[in-house]
């Protein structure tokens, strides 16, 4: 039985689903929680068919992923079977990714970035800071120390298709693609770190400057993805690349009629970008000459993500427990279930 909550020791394309504890406001309305995770691999959504009352059915779904967590998991263990298990192929040339994927304020950022308490975010319990964690002890290993090592951080932002700087006040950056097919973030900051301190100092930074000078903070967040990188360098030259992408929000875009123009084209930008990244994460691995990374800014830019011979995805799918959130909790689950 044990057997079970072992990390697994290899694999290309992991898939999890993470449930988060209905909030206050759920509670206060009186939401219900719809989601049960019957084992460590099981998501049952219990859907309602009729008006709740003693008499009602339900209706249940059941998903199958590499892990399910419930909403008493901690970022460290979603982590242990996640993001994990990749960090050690960086230091053998790998190109490994880890993406936060679902609806708005279902816990994409408390997943990456840090658990929130109060206020403040608190970067160091983040998977961001947990590989940079693991990577600085693994540098200290005997294995990897002759290769001498330096550890670089990125951290910057996807919007409307445009690639905006978290370390540098947000500058736009153009994407070139050179001759041999390499793709260039032009003039990215790459900051040097030598301990994780220094990678939550770059955090932090970063954090500020996606939310700095908007109105309303977390709806400029919520529709854009925020990469972050950990890139191993020997010589000079790249070695091995650990990227962290904190997703735009997957919900569809309120009524088509109200929304704005504006939030229209950023819905569609999204979805596009969305349905490019399913496309890419499924050529993985399975040597297919046209994985069709050039379809949105988001997998251009992690283009050797999918195209290297040694390149590993995990996706931790993220889900809000109510009943309101039931149609986008849904989509969520067919979206990590066509990942897979
Ligand atoms: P997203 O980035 O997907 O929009 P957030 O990470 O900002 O969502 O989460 C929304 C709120 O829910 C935050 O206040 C966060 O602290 C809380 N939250 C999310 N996931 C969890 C969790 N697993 N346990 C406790 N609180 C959580
Ligand atoms: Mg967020």
């Amino acid at each position: 039985k044990m057997s079970s909550l072992e990390p697994p020791e290899d694999h290309r394309i992991c898939v999890c689903v993470r449930k988060r504890p209905l909030n206050e406001r759920e509670t206060t309305m009186k939401d219900l929680d719809i989601i049960t995770i019957p084992s460590h691999n099981v998501v049952m959504v219990h859907e309602s068919k009729q008006k709740v009352d003693l008499t009602r059915y339900l209706e249940n779904q059941t998903f199958c992923f590499d892990h399910a967590f419930d909403d008493t998991a901690s970022n460290e263990l979603v982590y242990q079977f996640t993001a994990r298990p990749l960090v050690e192929s960086i230091f053998r040339k790998g190109m490994a990714t880890c993406f936060a994927y679902g609806q708005t304020g279902s816990g994409k950022t408390h997943t990456m970035g840090g658990a929130f308490s109060g206020k403040a975010q608190d970067c160091s319990k983040g998977i961001y800071a947990l590989v940079a964690r693991d990577v600085f002890l693994l540098l200290r290993n005997p294995a990897y120390e002759k290769l001498e090592l330096r550890v670089y951080g990125t951290f910057f932002e996807i919007y409307g298709g445009k690639v905006y700087d978290l370390l540098n006040w947000k500058k736009k950056l153009q994407v070139l693609e050179d001759g041999n097919q390499q793709v260039q973030v032009v003039g990215l900051q790459e900051q040097e770190v030598s301990c994780v301190e220094e990678v939550l100092n770059l955090v932090e930074v970063g954090n500020s400057c996606r939310t700095s000078g908007q109105t309303s903070v977390n709806a400029h967040s919520s529709r854009s993805h925020a990469v972050f990188q950990l890139i191993l360098k020997s010589g000079g030259k790249l070695h091995g690349k650990f990227s962290l992408v904190d997703l735009a929000g997957n919900e569809r875009g309120a009524d088509t009629a109200k929304a704005t123009r504006k939030r229209q084209l950023e819905g569609a930008e999204i979805n596009k970008s969305l349905l490019a990244l399913k496309e890419c994460i499924r050529a993985l691995g399975k040597n297919k000459s046209h994985t069709p990374f050039r379809a949105s800014k988001l997998t251009q830019v992690l283009r050797d993500s999918f195209i290297g011979q040694n390149s590993s995805t995990c996706m931790i799918a993220t889900i809000s427990p109510g009943m309101t959130s039931c149609e986008n909790t849904l989509n969520t689950l067919r979206y990590a279930n066509r990942v897979k």
